[in-house]
Parts: structure tokens; C-alpha cells; sequence
């Protein structure tokens, strides 16, 4: 299996509970909501970019390229990663000690998502099952994966309320047409099992300090939320 790639690399998480974490990208190309809807999308998906890692790879070419890297977190973004089948990647790159994540948008729902428990789940053990056979027998292959939606105009309510680890609602949204989810909304979710965070509207590669100020202000109000600040465009990483 092949998957298109947009960019990769290496650096610290800029936003949500693992801010600061360092881990390997792999930012997949293409995504299903676009920027006629996003019109202020901050991520360059929709094509290779060889200069910055890029490239078509298979699953063991990007496993190779984790592994040599030491990190113990994979992010796997985009655009939309949900778009595509998941699993062979998953499976390859969760074989040691490796955390998958997974950023989406929140308005897939891949049939093989379906099946995190949520005992486990509550638990803090974050973890996908996915069937296989073998010999004739079902198995299931239990993997850590850590679940962030950043919900976009058509998020399931499902993603977001029961598949979601954390939840990452920018405030304002990051176009003006409808859709968008609220403060209202965020503080409704945060009674859930996920953490939610709201994050400013940036700019694409620099903060804005009025939308700054605002999360800040939000997050005081509502004392459930969290903020979520994008540290790589203060500290000027991808
Ligand atoms: S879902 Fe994310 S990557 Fe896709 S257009 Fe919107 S902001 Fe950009």
C-alpha cells in the first residue's frame, strides 16, 4: 500500500493536550472538505511538496522513516486522513513503541473507527480494534490511537461525541459560510469523555493577537474549556 504525502516531519505538537510533544508528521494529501469551505485552511494538502519531505510512500518507507526518527508520537494529518483507509498504516506504525494520532476534521466516520470501546477509551487507554482473518478465524488487533477532531461545517455528532479524544473548535471558524461549531457547543461537549480546547483563528503562518486575547477570554469564562494556542507559530516550526 502507497499513501500520497504531502509533507513530513519532525517537531514539537502545537496544539492540544499534547502540545509540546515531539512527533513525526506525515501529512497526507487531499482532503474532502476543502477551502471553498475553509477559506482560511493554514495547511498546504493538496499537493506532493518534495523539498519538504514529500513523496509517494509505502507503509514500510514510512515506518523505516519513524522509526529512524526515535519519536514515540506519529501524527497523521492532512487535509483529511480519513479520506483514505488507515489501517495498513496504523498497523505498521503502531508495530513498537509508538503512539498513533490521528487530526481530522470530524466529518468521516470509517466503518473501522467503529470499534473503540468505551471502557477502554474512558480509561485513558485509547485504542482501535480492527477485525482480521486468519486462518479461517477473526482476530482483532487492539492499537493505540489518540483521536483529535477539529470539527469542520458537516461533522458527525458521533466523531465528535463518542470517537473524539479531544476536540480542537476554532473559534470563529476558519470560513463565513455555516456550519461552524460555537463556543456554546464546546462548552456542551466538554461534558463528554473528550478534552476541548478552543484555538484562535491565526493567521497562516503567525498569531493573531485579537484572536489570542479572545480564546483567552473564553476559556476564562467558561472554565471546562481549554486553550489551545498553536505553539509552532510562536516557536516558527510546521
Ligand atoms: S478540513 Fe482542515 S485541511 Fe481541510 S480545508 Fe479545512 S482546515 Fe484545511
Amino acid at each position: 500500500v502507497r499513501y500520497p504525502v504531502a509533507e513530513r516531519f519532525v517537531a514539537p505538537q502545537g496544539e492540544g493536550l499534547y502540545t509540546g510533544v515531539p512527533m513525526a508528521f506525515i501529512r497526507l494529501v487531499g482532503c474532502s472538505v476543502g477551502q471553498k469551505v475553509c477559506t482560511a485552511c493554514d495547511t498546504d494538502f493538496d499537493r506532493i511538496l518534495p523539498a519538504l519531505g514529500g513523496g509517494v510512500y509505502t507503509v514500510e518507507e514510512l515506518r523505516a522513516w519513524v522509526r529512524a526518527s526515535g519519536v514515540r508520537h506519529v501524527c497523521l494529518t492532512g487535509g483529511e486522513p480519513l479520506d483514505r483507509d488507515l489501517r495498513p498504516l496504523l498497523r505498521a506504525l503502531t508495530d513498537g513503541p509508538v503512539v498513533c494520532h490521528v487530526e481530522t476534521s470530524g466529518t468521516k466516520h470509517p466503518d473501522w473507527l467503529d470499534v473503540i470501546t468505551p471502557p477502554r477509551h474512558r480509561q485513558g487507554q485509547h485504542a482501535v480494534a480492527f477485525p482480521t482473518e486468519r486462518e479461517g478465524f477473526v482476530h482483532w488487533e487492539w492499537m493505540p490511537l489518540w483521536v483529535a477532531v477539529s470539527p469542520k461545517p458537516g461533522y458527525l455528532p458521533e466523531m465528535v461525541e463518542v470517537v473524539a479524544d479531544e476536540v480542537k473548535v476554532i473559534l470563529g471558524g476558519l470560513g463565513d459560510g455555516p456550519g461552524w461549531p460555537t463556543v456554546e457547543d464546546a462548552v456542551r461537549w466538554a461534558e463528554g469523555p473528550a478534552t476541548v480546547y478552543v484555538q484562535p483563528r491565526n493567521e497562516r503562518l503567525d498569531i493573531n493577537g485579537a484572536a489570542m486575547r479572545e480564546a483567552v477570554r473564553v476559556v476564562t469564562e467558561h472554565p471546562t474549556l481549554r486553550l489551545s494556542a498553536q505553539l509552532h507559530k510562536y516557536i516558527r516550526t510546521r
